[in-house]
């Protein structure tokens, strides 16, 4: 590892206080800022506006780390897939997905995954180690750069790459407020989602946090046996305790949740998981996202056919749950979560 921090760990504050203790005026932080999330500087000479003096000194104290480029993988649809590689080697994967109305990233908040879910190529190869607030917003900045090839900038966020973004949570939280900090990258709380595969207690913190952002819960299985059966967390953290966790942090937050639930057939798409489904939301407001499985060869799963998976979405819609089937994108760059990684470790 670099002996030095990398200067993306720091908020703002951190900044203005490192310049106090080396007898530089706080104002400086603000610039400094400028030239990282804003004009993309890649390194500190680039600061024209930073004396020599403070830049030099910048350099002995802090490094200014790109990702990586091992592989770069643009789908028919635009999707564009990254897989960066950072100091110690360790790969990490981040998607733009532009559409007509915005572009969005999907961020990698760990190296691997330790829940292991079982449909998901993420959890194979095991959890190597955490993302620091750094790793994170760097792959925002590489896609904000890449997004200005298309239609529209950057405009949301999701973490929805590899790891458990609950997981890593004090890293992510500082991730977040630099990237919805107005000096930051500025993008809003609003646009920004963290999912989680139902990290109770995390999602408790969460709520008391005060920001404004976006909670999607991979939900994936519709009662405990069934969520157990995919979904190894459940064991810890049962479905009607996640629930009951979705309804408080809805009460506190006054915000509404989407849950992402895979599907599969027969496992996931069948007339009973609806009227589980319904039993659990009732009185909740959600909406659902309804994701056709994505093959990954080491799991014995089958995507439903179309009818199957729109009577499905109908069925829940007469039960009075709101959802919709979310389009696949990137599929011809195997975009679905952690299955680049995986095919590239393998
Ligand atoms: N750990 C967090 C963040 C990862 S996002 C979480 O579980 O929410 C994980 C998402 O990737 C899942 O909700 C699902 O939407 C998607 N995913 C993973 N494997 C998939 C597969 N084989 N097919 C389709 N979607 C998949």
């Amino acid at each position: 590892m670099t002996s030095q921090p990398d200067i993306r760990d720091l908020s703002l504050e951190d900044l203005e206080s490192y310049l106090r203790s080396v007898a530089v005026k706080p104002f400086r932080a603000q610039q400094i800022f400028q030239w990282i999330y804003k004009k993309g500087a890649l390194g500190f000479d680039a600061m024209s506006n930073i004396p020599r003096e403070l830049r030099d000194r910048l350099k002995q104290d802090f490094v200014l780390q790109s990702h990586e480029i091992t592989q770069k993988l643009i789908a028919q649809d635009g999707t564009t897939k990254f897989l960066f590689c950072l100091y110690d080697h360790e790969k990490i994967e981040s998607v733009l997905i532009p559409t007509p109305t915005r572009t969005t990233a999907c961020i990698s908040t760990q190296a691997g995954c330790k829940f292991g879910c079982k449909f998901c190529a993420s959890g194979i190869g095991g959890f190597k180690r955490d993302l620091s607030c750094a790793e994170i917003v760097t792959q925002v900045l590489h896609l904000k750069q890449e997004a200005l090839k298309h239609q529209r900038p950057l405009s949301n966020i999701v973490f929805m790459g590899t790891g458990e973004p609950l997981d890593n949570f004090t890293n992510l939280m500082k991730a977040i407020r630099t990237i919805n900090s107005e000096q930051g990258i500025n993008i809003g709380a609003r646009h920004i989602t963290i999912s989680t595969a139902g990290v109770v207690p995390k999602i408790k913190e969460l709520a008391d946090e005060g920001l404004q952002v976006e909670l999607a819960i991979s939900l994936h299985g519709y009662d405990n046996p069934s969520r157990n059966v995919l979904m190894p967390v459940n064991r810890k953290y049962p479905f009607d305790e996640l629930i009951a966790a979705c309804r408080e942090y809805v009460r506190k937050t006054h915000r509404q949740i989407t849950f992402e639930y895979i599907l599969i057939k027969d496992v996931t798409c069948t007339p009973h998981a609806v009227s589980s489904l319904k039993k659990a939301f009732k009185g909740l407001i959600c909406k659902m996202n309804l994701i056709p499985y994505n093959p990954v060869s080491e799991f014995d799963h089958k995507t439903p056919s179309r009818e199957e998976m729109i009577d499905f979405r109908n069925s829940l819609e007469d039960s009075g749950v709101h959802a919709t089937i979310r389009t696949p994108r990137g599929k011809d760059v195997n975009a679905a979560c952690g299955q680049l990684r995986h095919l590239h470790n393998k």
